[in-house]
């Protein structure tokens, strides 16, 4: 006997009658769809360009894939309901969607306020192309609420936007409070949640309006893809960057959303070792006589050591760090890592070392990546989920190559 196709929408996996709902279960389970003809357990790769009609103005939801997909559709109800928001839309890669949220929210002659230490690309973005639209960005240190507040009063601003920890110096904003005095001040709060995730930083609880994701990094978290997440509770947001994301044809492919939905499967188990893992590692930078300065927020030592504890679960997979001999020391130390890769990205299983001065900020402008705390010097390790031991033995011959550097 022949079984019934049924359009997708009815037959998406059902967990309103499961008890229960932790992170961990929604990662495997929110969103997935049953393949309507053979029940195949993995939403299927939806790799099509467009759906058959029943008949003019009757379609089951679909109808041409820069709009939406299937697949990717999955994708963005499990991260809406890590996130604990009601809405998604996924991206060609992270700055495909903050570009579409500077596309939907704003217009010529809008101003924006964004931290003063966030990920290069944001930087370049605003500098470099939006400028030429008439959109005017002011960099702010966002961990200063008074200087927030100054900023806001001198020049309205349609967003305020923060990355927490920052990349690459991990410093920290606080989003309750940010997000009162941006509310205050009539903008939106648009938090970049890449470095933590929903497993160890939940910014809708603390009154974001808007989280954005690279899905490149933790939540795919095996260097297999770029993507980028818009996530909010606010429909009418939510259909402007449905809009504007098919207005200029920015969403994400079917192949990379089927992997991501494999990948943040595991994202909470990860992210706990990822941090297990970095805790470790920042130990033992921390004693070691070669390293002149470490930022990891999980150690005591981290200046804004008590908002970490307040705000994020744990102190996250980064470590940043200088070594005695500045410039010169740093690049020998990256060159000389054997399991740690050079590499340009973060957040995957294999753990990956980076010169933000010379690779992921070098379109920075030199006098603002120094404002950011930036230094040339400074190395990014993104702790991957290797045995810590080896990861610690490989820094430990690399940090012995540094040795009489100036
Ligand atoms: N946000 C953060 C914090 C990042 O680190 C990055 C990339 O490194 C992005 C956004 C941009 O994401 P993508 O590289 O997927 O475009």
């Amino acid at each position: 006997m022949g079984t019934a196709v049924q359009p997708i929408t009815e037959v998406q996996f059902d967990l309103s009658d499961v008890e229960v709902q932790s992170f961990d279960t929604l990662a495997l389970h929110a969103g997935a769809v049953a393949d309507p003809t053979t029940g195949a357990l993995l939403t299927p790769i939806y790799q099509t360009t467009t759906y058959r009609q029943e008949a003019v103005g009757k379609d089951k939801g679909f109808t041409y894939s820069r709009s939406a997909n299937p697949t990717v559709a999955a994708l963005e109800r499990r991260l809406a309901s890590l996130e604990g928001a009601d809405y998604c839309t996924c991206y060609a890669t992270g700055l495909a969607a903050t570009t579409v949220l500077c596309l939907a929210l704003l217009q010529a002659d809008d101003h924006v306020v964004v931290s003063q230490a966030v990920y290069g690309g944001t930087v370049r973005l605003f500098n470099q192309i939006l400028a030429r639209y008439g959109v005017s960005a002011q960099f702010v240190d966002t961990a200063d609420n008074d200087a927030l507040r100054k900023a806001l009063a001198a020049k309205p601003a349609r967003f305020v936007f923060i990355e927490t920890p920052a990349n690459p110096t991990l410093q920290l904003t606080d989003i309750e409070q940010t997000a009162r005095i941006a509310h205050e001040a009539g903008a939106l709060l648009i938090v970049d949640n890449t470095l933590l995730t929903p497993a160890l930083q939940k910014p809708f609880e603390l009154q974001a309006d808007v989280v954005l994701h690279s899905t490149t990094k933790f939540i795919e978290g095996h260097n297999a893809t770029v993507g980028g997440a818009l996530i909010t509770n606010d429909a009418e947001l939510h259909e402007r960057f449905s809009f504007t994301r098919n207005a200029i044809g920015a969403i994400q492919s079917p192949f990379p959303a089927w992997l991501t939905l494999q990948g943040v499967k595991t994202v909470g188990l990860r992210m706990a070792q990822h941090s297990e893992n970095a805790l470790r590692v920042a130990r033992f930078l921390e004693t070691h006589p070669q390293v002149t300065r470490l930022l990891y927020p999980g150690l005591e030592s981290f200046p804004q050591f008590e908002l970490a504890r307040k705000q994020q679960s744990t102190g996250g997979a980064l470590i940043a760090f200088e070594v005695d001999g500045g410039v010169d020391a740093g690049i020998r130390l990256m060159n000389s890592v054997k399991l740690c890769a050079l590499a340009e990205n973060l957040g995957s299983a294999e753990t990956l070392i980076t010169h933000p001065a010379s690779m992921t900020h070098a379109d920075v402008p030199p006098a603002q990546r120094e404002a950011a705390g930036i230094t040339d010097g400074l190395v990014r390790l993104s702790v991957g989920l290797e045995d810590p031991v080896d990861i610690i033995r490989d820094l430990s011959q690399a940090l012995a190559q540094t040795k009489g550097a100036e």
